[in-house]
C-alpha cells in the first residue's frame, strides 16, 4: 500500500484548500453577479440574442431598456450621474455623435476596439464605436432599369431621371448623415447642386420610409431612388419576384455612403469596465454575426464575412471617411435641404 509522506500530504493540503477557495471565492468583478444597465434604441429582438450569449458566456447580468434614440438622449440627460446606463446601443453615427457632444458618452481607450473596427467607423477620440455597417445606395427598377446607365448619386440629378426619382423625406436622419457626408466630400455649393437637381427629379413627393421608396419603385411610380440595403433585403425576403435590384454608386471615387449601428460607454456608467468588456466582445469575430446578420446589416469587423443573403448582393467600395462628419455637418445637411426644397 502506497503511504504519503510530509510533503506529499503537504501538497494535499494546498490542492485541496486551494479548490475550495476556487469555488467558494467571489469571481473576479467582470464574472461575478455584476449586472449592467443598457439603453438601446436597437429593436429588443435585434440586441437579445446577442447580449444573451454574452451572459451565458461570463454570468454576467443585464438589465435592457429600449426606446427611440431621442427619448433615450433626453432620459440619460436628466438622469445625470444617477443614470443607471453603462451602455448606449444606438443606430447613426449622428445619433452617436450628438450623445457624445451632449456629454452622455465616456471616452474609452480600447486597444480590443481599435484592432477590430475600421477607423473610420469610430469616434477619434474613443465616445463611440460603429457596431455594423449600414449602407445606403441606389436601388432601381431591373425591368426598366440597365445598371450601366446608373454610376453616382450625384448623377440621379441628371436630366435624364427627370420624374423618375423617389426619395424618402429629408427628415430622417439616414438622408441627413448622407448629404452631410457629401457635403464633407464635395462641399456645400455642388452638394446644393446635387439636392436641388434631385428634387427637380422627383416622380413622386417623399416618401416617410425606405420601403414605400421601394415598393414604389417596383409599382413603376418611378424608376430609381436611395435605400438603406437591409430595407431591400427584408422586402426581397417577402416577394422575391419584385422588379428591384440594388447598384453599387461611386465606386471610382469615394465609394458607397455607408452608415453604423454601434454604442458607446455612458459617461456616469458604475461599471464601465464591465461594459467596455462587453463592447469589445460585441467587435469581436463570434459576437459580430449575432449583431448584424438578423438586420441583413454587414458585421463591421472586416474580418468578418457578411451573412450569405448580404453576400449576394456583391463587394463594394465604401466611403472611408470617418463618420463623426455625418455629426458634425448634421445641421449644415439639414438648413441645405431645406433651402432646396427638399422635404
Ligand atoms: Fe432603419
Amino acid at each position: 500500500m502506497c503511504r504519503l509522506n510530509v510533503f506529499s500530504r503537504a501538497c494535499l493540503s494546498l490542492c485541496c484548500l486551494l479548490s475550495l477557495t476556487y469555488f467558494f471565492l467571489p469571481r473576479s468583478p467582470v464574472f461575478a453577479a455584476e449586472k449592467i444597465v443598457i439603453y438601446s434604441a436597437r429593436n429588443e429582438h435585434l440586441i437579445k440574442p446577442v447580449l444573451d450569449r454574452y451572459a451565458k458566456e461570463t454570468g454576467l447580468q443585464y438589465e435592457l431598456f429600449t426606446d427611440k434614440e431621442a427619448a433615450l438622449l433626453v432620459r440619460l440627460k436628466a438622469e445625470g450621474k444617477n443614470s443607471p446606463a453603462d451602455l448606449l446601443i444606438t443606430v447613426d453615427a449622428g445619433n452617436l455623435w450628438h450623445a457624445a457632444r451632449e456629454g452622455v458618452l465616456k471616452a474609452v481607450d480600447s486597444k480590443i476596439l481599435k484592432t477590430n473596427i475600421p477607423a473610420h467607423l469610430r469616434d477619434a477620440e474613443g465616445y463611440w464605436t460603429g457596431l455594423s455597417i449600414r449602407a445606403r445606395t441606389i436601388v432601381y427598377n431591373s425591368k426598366v432599369v440597365k445598371p450601366s446607365v446608373l454610376s453616382s448619386y450625384e448623377a440621379l440629378g441628371d436630366p435624364a431621371w427627370k420624374k423618375r426619382l423617389c426619395l424618402r423625406t429629408s427628415n430622417k436622419v439616414y438622408n441627413q448623415s448622407m448629404v452631410a457626408m457629401m457635403i464633407h466630400a464635395l462641399g456645400e455649393k455642388k452638394t446644393e447642386a446635387v439636392v436641388r437637381a434631385w428634387v427637380a427629379n422627383l416622380a413622386t413627393p417623399v416618401f416617410s420610409n425606405d420601403t414605400q421608396v421601394l415598393e414604389a419603385i417596383a409599382a413603376g411610380q418611378c424608376d430609381v431612388g436611395i435605400v438603406n440595403t437591409y430595407y431591400y433585403g427584408r422586402l426581397l425576403r417577402d416577394k422575391p419576384k419584385l422588379p428591384l435590384a440594388l447598384f453599387w454608386p461611386n465606386q471610382n471615387g469615394r465609394g458607397v455612403h455607408v452608415n453604423i449601428s454601434g454604442a458607446g460607454v455612458t459617461r456616469h456608467s458604475k461599471h464601465p469596465e464591465a461594459a467596455l468588456r462587453l463592447l469589445e466582445w460585441l467587435s469581436s469575430a463570434e459576437a459580430q454575426n449575432l449583431f448584424a446578420d438578423d438586420n441583413l446589416e454587414y458585421p463591421a469587423n472586416p474580418k468578418v464575412k457578411s451573412a450569405p443573403a448580404v453576400s449576394t448582393w456583391g463587394a463594394f467600395k465604401q466611403d472611408q471617411a470617418n463618420l463623426a462628419k455625418a455629426g458634425e455637418l448634421q445641421q449644415a445637411a439639414i438648413r441645405l435641404m431645406d433651402r432646396m426644397g427638399y422635404k
